[in-house]
């Protein structure tokens, strides 16, 4: 063994020791370090050629990299939807690198049956019936894409073709529609050969971001019997509007489509009450997506999708080789999913459900709902800020009162970042540059609104 290799392991309890208390330092300096990390300027070292042992490796770690990693894991992070990591979850991060189970397929470990008993937890969470087979994927992206992959099979099926055999140059062209589409449902229809022109815009209903039900009828009406694939939006990132999830499940008895939902964040609107309604029809869909490491505030990278169609995912995914069991009975998650070889992803999921149960992630969703309350509030009586939409749900969607040119609303969003105080992002809503605030972070509280409000108006 490397005289290195032999060091770290005769010193690994001091090197966990070490890389421990490195971690703290990272979790507790969330809320005082700088939110955005300040540029960088040093490039890239040469390959070191003879190493400097674990406890070198941290040491040079936090030398040059560690103070220019960004705070986004802390509670004024509020660009895109972005997550931090609970305790619990950190906890079970940790030890899935420690285990470094391969969750590919059951037989010498119990890993795979931890990963089913999480996603049935989670299809429970959002409303999801026992039809609803999940899995774990590395984001909302690949959530989509495996999604999107069964309902292109499903296609197939209605044409009595299998476009895993014979490719999807045998189904022609295939109508996709959707309203207001995540960017990574055109990658998804890019990386499974349908291509990102087939995607037809439906309207969405006047000033809002929902699709306009009447219009997706006559847009398949217009198909005239061809089936087709509806991505359903369920939570759009601008302004966090939901499609009349029931009202499209109720196009299925006129209509011939495969309907997918991307409920990357918007499904956790199942955990609120008051917010339910939002997502009322979800058990219906035939395929969703939920993303992980946003809302549930698990470490990076964790995703969920679900579909009903199991027999179509394996005929997609399946992984056929001599030593490995041929799909069967249960399938293993390596003919369900995109990867073979797979991390226990499941696993820091399983400790925050576990550890927080349904109420304390439903507690996290109320009390970032009505933190985003609070700061839409505070911008409709700010006079140099305008709402660009209502705060339906976790987002504050707004801009400058006056001249919203695209400078002017970078300059702003810039100022903000630069004042280490927090991150919000640019961004178009409907022809008008403004901002987004998000609220996902299991940390947030009133003080973190009240200190970014303060850094607005400071920067306004
Ligand atoms: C974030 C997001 C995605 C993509 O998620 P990744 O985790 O970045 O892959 C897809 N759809 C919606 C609605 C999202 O908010």
């Amino acid at each position: 063994m490397h005289p290195k290799l032999t060091d770290d392991l005769t010193g690994l309890p001091e090197l966990l020791t070490a890389t421990r208390d490195a971690a703290e330092r990272a979790l507790t300096s969330l809320d005082t370090r700088p939110v955005a990390a300040r540029a960088r300027a040093s490039g890239a070292a040469p390959m070191p050629a003879t190493g400097i042992g674990t406890a070198g490796a941290l040491a040079r770690f936090e030398q040059r990299w560690a103070p220019w990693f960004s705070g986004s894991a802390g509670p004024r992070y509020f660009g895109f939807v972005t997550g931090g990591a609970t305790p619990a979850s950190v906890a079970g991060d940790w030890l899935t690198s420690a285990y470094d189970q391969n969750a590919a397929a059951g037989g010498d470990s119990a890993a795979i049956g931890l990963e089913r008993e999480t996603a049935g937890w989670l299809a429970e969470l959002f409303g999801l019936g026992a039809e609803h087979h999940g899995a774990f994927v590395t984001g909302a992206t690949m959530s989509n894409f495996t999604g999107l992959a069964v309902a292109r099979e499903w296609l197939g099926e209605q044409a009595g073709i299998s476009v895993t055999d014979a490719g999807v140059g045998a189904l022609g062209r295939v109508p996709v529609l959707s309203a207001t589409p995540h960017s990574s449902v055109y990658k998804a229809l890019s990386m499974l050969g349908i291509g990102r022109e087939r995607l037809s815009l439906v309207p969405t209903l006047p000033g809002r971001e929902a699709v306009d039900v009447d219009r997706l009828a006559e847009a398949l009406e217009a198909l005239d019997g061809q089936p087709a694939i509806v991505v359903a939006n369920a939570g759009t990132v601008n302004t966090v509007d939901f499609d009349d999830l029931r009202a499209i499940v109720a196009l299925k008895e006129r209509f011939p489509f495969w309907l997918h939902v991307d409920g990357a964040f918007g499904a956790f609107a199942a955990l609120s009450p008051r917010h339910r309604a939002l997502v009322d029809g979800l058990v219906e869909a035939d395929s969703v997506c939920v993303d992980l490491h946003k809302w549930l505030n698990v470490p990076y990278d964790a995703a969920v999708q679900f579909t009903r169609r199991r027999d179509l995912q394996v005929a997609v995914f399946k992984n056929v080789a001599a030593y490995l069991p041929p799909p069967a009975g249960e399938p293993d998650y390596a003919h369900l999913t995109p990867e073979n070889s797979r991390r226990l992803r499941a696993l820091p999921t399983w400790f925050s459900l576990t550890a927080y149960g349904r109420e304390g992630h439903q507690e996290i969703v109320e009390r970032t709902t009505a933190l985003a309350a609070r700061l839409g509030r505070w911008v409709a009586d700010e006079p140099r800020l305008r709402l660009l939409a209502p705060v339906r749900l976790n987002v504050v969607c707004c801009t400058l009162a006056a001249n919203p040119t695209r400078e002017r609303v970078d300059a702003l969003v810039r100022a903000v970042a630069d004042s280490g105080e927090a991150v919000v992002t640019p961004t178009v809503y409907q022809g008008t540059p403004g901002f987004r605030v998000a609220f996902s972070n299991w940390r947030t509280t009133e003080s973190d609104v009240d200190r970014l409000a303060r850094a607005l108006d400071r920067a306004l």
